[in-house]
């Protein structure tokens, strides 16, 4: 056999990537992390929040994110969709922290490279080439790429190529204040109209961030977000100047939650990780932990199949681990969420547990 270049070449380097990759290379392959985009150049800031399993799943790897971990969070608090009600979870440890996706990669990729995996930017996979003892990417910038193993963690976009019809829309408004808010709670709002519409707003270190995520069009979502934020704002839950902020939601697709539809997320010498193989959690839109965690189980398939005769073989074995480890977790849950509601609202036990099904993707 030809040497192959890489052992694995891994194409995307956002997070679920980026942490194949680091895993990869600690592990002491030889890893290509392949990325179109220049890492590390803001374009528009992403917060987002990033929960504790993350961190330490990351942390088996080296790698370690405290450098871009904004303020923690300190709970829940549950909204009635027309803001009526409300109740709170307080959690004795920080069930997240708010981050900057972009600074997240960026920083995961470095860390990656830190560990000896070749990071390549500006760098397209164009087409790939599969055949019995190595893949080949052929890329833009530096020719075709030969390694043993490919790693498919492209984002969303290539899962909503192929499953369009079920893509959903994240819908952010960003609104910095001058005064640090105080209120370190992340505010979820319930019963929605719509198919699994779910809002929320927190405040991380800068400013307000209001969020509504939804199955429906995309002007759908924006309108509800507008009208959720007007009603916040007349109840004087958010401050009252984001109402100038309506129609400026930032549009962004969303891979459905569709790990547990797909066939099989292994191929010839090929395996997907991340939102490109459907791994967000149900109940939340939590993509990060999913894809690091399927980024931990790619990578423990593949250092079985680096030291293996039946190489495919182990690579299937891929299919079975994910479902039997995170199948649980991915589920949508199994309760009635408008029958859960008025529960939720009168029960703080009930409270409780709909905040882990939220942050941990524990059953309600
Ligand atoms: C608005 C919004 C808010 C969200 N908020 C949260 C949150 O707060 N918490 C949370 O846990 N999850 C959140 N999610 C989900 C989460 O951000 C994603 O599921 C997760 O980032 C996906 O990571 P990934 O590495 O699989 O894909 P991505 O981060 O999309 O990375 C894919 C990478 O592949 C690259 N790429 C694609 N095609 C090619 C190619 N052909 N050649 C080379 N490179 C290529 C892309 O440039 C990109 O960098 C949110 C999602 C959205 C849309």
């Amino acid at each position: 056999m030809r040497d192959p270049g890489s052992d694995v070449l891994v194409v995307g380097a956002g997070v679920a990537g980026g942490a194949c990759a680091a895993m990869l290379a600690q592990a002491g392959l030889r890893v290509a992390l392949i990325e179109e985009r220049p890492i590390g150049v803001a374009t528009d800031p992403t917060p987002e929040w990033v929960t504790p399993a993350t961190l330490e799943c990351l942390r088996t790897a080296e790698v370690d994110l405290s450098s871009v971990l904004g303020p923690p969070l300190s709970g829940v608090t549950f909204h009635s969709a027309d803001l009526t009600q409300q109740i709170e979870s307080l959690q004795a440890d920080p069930p997240a922290y708010c981050v900057d996706y972009g600074a997240l990669a960026a920083e995961v990729a470095r860390q990656a490279a830190g560990l000896g995996a070749h990071v390549l930017t500006g760098c397209r996979a164009t087409s790939v080439e599969l055949s019995e003892d190595a893949v080949t990417v052929v890329t833009n910038k530096e020719g075709p790429l030969r390694g043993r193993f490919l790693v498919w963690a492209t984002g969303a976009e290539a899962s909503t190529n192929s499953n369009g019809a079920k893509a959903g829309c994240v819908v952010t408004v960003q609104r910095p204040l001058t005064a640090v808010s105080g209120d370190r709670s992340m505010h979820w709002v319930l019963g929605l109209p719509g198919e699994r519409t779910l809002g929320c707003w927190w405040f991380d270190g800068s400013g307000l961030m209001m969020r509504l995520q939804g199955r429906g069009d995309k002007v759908g979502v924006c309108r509800e977000l507008d009208e959720l934020t007007e009603r916040a704002a007349s109840v004087r839950m958010i401050p009252c100047d984001v109402m100038g902020v309506r129609g400026k939601g930032v549009v962004r697709t969303v891979a459905a939650p569709l790990a547990l539809e797909f066939d099989s997320h292994v191929g010839k010498n090929t395996l997907t990780i991340g939102e490109a193989g459907g791994f967000i959690a149900s109940s939340s839109g939590d993509g990060i932990y999913p894809g690091v965690w399927s980024a931990r189980l790619a990578v423990d398939t593949l250092l079985c199949a680096v030291g293996s005769r039946h190489t495919q073989d182990e690579l299937q074995g891929f299919d079975t681990l994910w479902r039997s480890t995170m199948g649980e977790y991915l589920r949508p849950p199994d309760t009635d969420t408008p029958f859960l509601l008025p529960i939720i609202f009168s029960n703080r036990r009930m409270a409780d547990r709909m905040a882990g099904a939220l942050w941990r993707g524990e059953n309600v």
